[in-house]
């Protein structure tokens, strides 16, 4: 029987122990260990801001979801992993001690480099947490003048919820307030041009901020926020009166010092989704290096293939199920400035860009399908 350990209860987590689950049925011990009992469905964190939805109904019960698949769920912290004995070290939760595995699944997203803007931690909002976007739904509640001022931080790597609060902002300040009484203002790290290195993408995006007054500021690194500003390390400041930023992202602690992460963090991977160097362990999800957006759809893309390949290798055969990297993602405008996107990233295919308001619907209901599959 062999002994599957996988690190991290979020979407590669949750669908790397389902797949599995169905692959190999009951000879093998399937566990998932992650640090909050919750699963949390991130996309929907904007709207939860914005007052659309409740917690309860972005989240499920990670453990009753597991039993139901006939894996083992341990809440737990993760320390350190120890390649060179298969264990991994839990310091406190249900488990304290250390936990052996035969193969290892790592998909633990990555962590929040707030420490890396001064000042961001007191003065930013952020929605990369319920409580984040609980707090900032109560600043909007408060909002009613001023620029807001919404972006990411260099290192971010999560472009979707900041066009999704611009607009959800636009609405609701539309008609009538915005440029009287509100002013909005996307900041982003990147050069002027191509979002998503994409022309028509660029163009839709153009169109639809065009649309609801929405100013966007390109190259505009921040890196420290006051009670009043934010600016940038060339000299550039901007004042605000509500502020949501996306602070730098780096790969998960639990990983460093392994000699299995490239310089922000972020661990090696095959296309195969095996760590680099080392045997019988695989990384998913926001955690591993590749290049571009760090999205959902590709966390469960890349959980299949780990999945399969750790199935492939207990029956005794070479991993040979390869990852294709591709964005896959809608901006929610709320309307028929909607937008679609599907890009491969390692191959010279144009993208397919469309638009309208089906976008909106389509993601609400995929979202809702996929709450109710998992839960
Ligand atoms: C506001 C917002 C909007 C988004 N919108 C979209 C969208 O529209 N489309 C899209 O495709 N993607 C979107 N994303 C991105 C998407 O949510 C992430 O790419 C996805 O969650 C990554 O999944 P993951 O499993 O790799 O990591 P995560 O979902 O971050 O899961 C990591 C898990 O590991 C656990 N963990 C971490 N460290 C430890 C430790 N030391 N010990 C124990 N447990 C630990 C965490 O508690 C968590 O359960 C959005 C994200 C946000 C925040």
């Amino acid at each position: 029987m062999a002994n599957i350990l996988i690190l991290g209860g979020g979407f590669g987590g949750v669908i790397a122990a389902e797949t599995l689950a169905k692959e190999l049925g009951h000879e093998h011990q399937i566990t998932l260990v992650s640090r909050s009992p919750k699963f949390i469905f991130y996309p929907e964190l904007v709207r939860l801001a914005f007052g659309k939805c409740e917690p309860e109904d972005i989240s499920f019960d990670l453990r009753e979801a597991m039993l139901d698949r006939r894996v083992r769920f341990i809440q737990a912290e993760v320390a350190r992993i120890k390649p060179e004995s298969r264990r991994v070290i839990l310091p406190h939760g249900e488990v304290d001690g250390e936990l052996p595995y035969d193969y290892l699944i790592l998909a633990l997203g990555r962590r929040l480099a707030t420490e890396r803007v001064t000042g961001f931690f007191e003065h930013s909002h952020h929605l990369l947490t319920v409580e984040g976007a609980l707090k900032f739904g109560h600043a909007l509640r408060n909002f009613h003048e001023g620029r807001a001022v919404i972006g990411q931080c260099p290192g971010a790597r999560l472009p979707v919820p900041v066009y999704e609060t611009a607009f959800a902002l636009a609405r609701l300040f539309a008609p009538g307030g915005l440029g009287e009484r509100v002013r909005i203002t996307i900041v982003s790290p990147d050069p002027p041009g191509l979002q998503f290195d994409d022309l028509n993408m660029a163009r839709a995006l153009r169109t639809a901020l065009d649309e609801h007054y929405i100013e966007y500021l390109p190259d505009f690194p921040i890196d420290t926020v006051t009670s009043e500003a934010v600016s940038t390390s060339n000299g550039h400041v901007i004042n605000y009166s509500l502020l949501m930023l996306l602070p730098p992202f780096r790969g998960p602690g639990a990983v460093t010092g392994l000699g299995i992460t490239d310089n922000e963090g972020y661990v090696n991977v095959h296309r195969t989704m095996r760590v680099q160097g080392v045997e019988r362990m695989y990384a998913v999800g926001d955690c591993v290096n590749f290049s571009g957006p760090k999205l959902g759809h590709m966390a469960a893309h890349q959980a299949k293939v780990a999945a399969a390949n750790v199935a492939l290798e207990i029956k005794g055969l070479e991993p040979l199920q390869f990852y294709d990297h591709e964005i896959m993602l809608t901006i929610d405008e709320g309307g028929q400035e909607s937008i679609y996107l599907h890009k491969g990233l390692w191959d010279d295919e144009p993208a397919i860009v469309r638009q309208g308001r089906f976008w909106t619907w389509a993601k609400r209901v995929h979202e809702k399908y996929w709450l109710a599959k998992h839960s």
